[in-house]
């Protein structure tokens, strides 16, 4: 059993759609490497087939679900394309994290009865999405209770716990708590500052590793910031200093300084102990 990080971008992705800023410029380089929005997948190799979970449904999916072929497999009835995930979970309702559902349906890949874990709200805004009705009725909604526990198998468990983040449509945002034999981590790619959820340091101090949003670096970086607040970067890694749990960042705005390798930015990270997201890191469960 393992976790699989698909992607460590922000919603826009990158590079973002119409930014020529250094980061995205060297992102169309074609050497580039894969920078997909932020998702992780959960695998159980034990199954057979085995069982693929993939947390929050990104805009770069596609790409993302190629990446665990070697897991889904070959679809049963049609041996020229993939099997599809045994579920998704979805974090909360900002496009960077439910567009990716949009790559599902009838145009694409044309899932079959697809159970979808989100809150009951979001469940709803999704199926009664008018554009994506000619085929919503292939995702099966399963309704997720905060602090209640999903049981993929008796030692693998996904727990959604609330935490603080902008909510247009009173859906709640989630942050995932995955816990197997051997490994718990967290998963919250967005939150707005680590001081309006008083259970963060209770919760991020139990798991062996923390995946979290490190949307920006600076106040000053993005001059929406105020109206688009996140904790930065130098916030999370001081609230680290107390806590026992590996950290690493993901949900990189496109203007994320610790993007270049070569910036002083990512030497603090570094030097700070913590790990940058990139895809393809892997933690046994
Ligand atoms: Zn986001
Ligand atoms: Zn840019
Ligand atoms: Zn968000």
């Amino acid at each position: 059993m393992f976790a699989l990080l698909l992607g460590n971008m922000q919603d826009g992705g990158l590079p973002h759609a119409g930014c020529v800023c250094g980061n995205c410029t060297a992102a169309r380089r074609p050497d580039f490497p894969p920078h997909y929005v932020t998702s992780l997948a959960v695998v159980d190799e034990r199954q057979t087939p085995p069982a693929v979970y993939v947390l929050d449904a990104s805009p770069d999916i596609k790409h993302q679900l190629h990446l665990l072929a070697p897991w889904l497999g070959a679809h049963p009835s049609q041996p020229h394309r993939l099997r599809q995930p045994d579920g998704i979970f979805l974090t909360h309702g900002h496009m960077g994290h439910v567009d990716g559902l949009a790559q599902l349906g009838k145009e694409a890949m044309n899932v079959q009865q697809l159970p979808v874990y989100a809150s009951p709200v979001l469940g709803e805004l999704v199926v009664e999405n008018g554009l994506w009705r000619p085929w919503a009725h292939q995702l099966v909604l399963r309704p997720l209770t905060a602090a209640k526990p999903i049981t993929l198998a008796p030692d693998l468990t996904i727990t959604p716990h609330l935490v603080p983040h902008r909510d247009e449509w009173g859906t709640g945002t989630f942050g995932f708590e995955i816990r197997g034999p051997h490994r718990s981590l967290f998963y919250v790619p967005d939150i707005d500052h680590w001081n309006q959820w008083p259970a963060a340091e209770e919760i991020l101090g139990r798991v062996d590793v923390a995946i979290v949003d490190a949307t920006f670096y600076s106040t000053t970086e993005l001059h929406r910031q105020i109206a688009i607040p996140h904790a930065t970067i130098p916030e999370t890694l001081q609230l680290w200093q107390n806590l026992p749990s590996q950290l690493v960042l993901t949900h990189f705005n496109h203007t994320n300084p610790v993007l270049d390798p070569t910036s002083a930015a990512r030497a603090a990270v570094t030097a700070a102990g913590a790990t940058i997201g990139a895809v393809g890191l892997r933690w046994e469960l």
